[in-house]
């Protein structure tokens, strides 16, 4: 890891939690990140980045298949966190066609989901929380 990343991680405490880049309407943004909203991040994405397209949603890829985020698109209320999990590991088994080596050398890194693909959290590019969003931002153009 870039030593000017390594430092910029180490500013401030993560107990506030985390914040990553993701992909947006606009080009891309910070947000605070977990499991649940990185479902809700990437519907959001799957549907144009139209809120009210979500609800509307039929749970169905363009091939027919189920969606396994369709249960949990809403992001409110209690959810099973291990079949939220399952359901992170799915997606990326659909979108690589059940390849797991691909999966784990995703380079897709502004992917919503991207940090819960593997059995391990990867947090390469989580920043604390107590950063800027400015400042993130501002580190992501510089590399
Ligand atoms: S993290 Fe990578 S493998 Fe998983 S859905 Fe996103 S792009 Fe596909």
């Amino acid at each position: 890891m870039h030593a000017k990343h390594q430092a910029l991680k180490g500013k401030g405490n993560n107990l506030d939690g985390y914040k990553t880049i993701i992909r947006d309407r606009y080009g891309f943004s910070v947000a605070r990140m977990n499991r649940r909203k990185a479902i809700r991040y990437f519907c959001y994405e799957c549907v144009g980045w139209e809120t009210c397209e979500i609800e509307k949603c039929n749970g169905k890829h363009l091939d027919g298949s189920l969606c396994s985020f369709y249960s949990f698109r809403i992001g409110r209320g209690k959810q099973n966190v291990k079949k939220r999990d399952a359901a992170i590991k799915n997606q990326c088994r659909y979108c690589m066609r059940g390849n797991f080596i691909s999966i784990s050398r995703c380079t897709s890194r502004y992917c919503p989901i991207y940090p819960y693909r593997n059995h391990r959290t990867d947090r390469t590019y989580f920043y604390p929380a107590s950063l800027s969003d400015d400042e993130i931002l501002k580190f992501m153009l510089q590399n």
